[in-house]
């Protein structure tokens, strides 16, 4: 580890820096995630626990991968976890396709979630 500030600081960084560049939504399940404070979603923290945005390295620390803004998305807690939680952890893009697989299915986020409407209209097929 090279460079002048904690990596921490570093991290925070990116991530905002890939929040707005994605325009707030996760890389790989589209949800709409908040990055201060869950009331930017309007839902209470309990609900919005798993839609806090996280760096996420794409080739992964122990795999070489760097503080980057090449190797850092910001993806919602959930889909951060459960990448890592497979093992070994899939490609991006694979990872990405199973999730949005899952999301289409109604498996991926919670029930409130999807009727919270974070996700973008082609996501999601008409809530009744
Ligand atoms: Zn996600």
């Amino acid at each position: 580890m090279s460079g002048n500030m904690p990596n921490n600081h570093v991290r925070k960084t990116l991530r905002a820096q890939a929040f707005s560049r994605q325009d707030g939504r996760c890389h790989y399940c589209k949800v709409r995630m908040w990055l201060h404070c869950p009331e930017e979603l309007g839902l209470p923290l309990n609900r919005a626990a798993k839609l806090r945005c996280t760096a996420e390295h794409l080739q992964a620390l122990c795999d070489g991968g760097q503080d980057h803004p090449d190797n850092i998305v910001a993806a919602c807690l959930r889909c951060n976890e459960m990448r890592h939680r497979m093992h070994p952890a899939p490609d991006p893009v694979r990872y990405g396709k199973h999730v949005q697989r899952l999301q289409r299915a109604k498996q991926w986020h919670r029930q409130y979630i999807l009727a919270a409407g974070l996700l973008p209209a082609s996501e999601v097929s008409h809530p009744r």
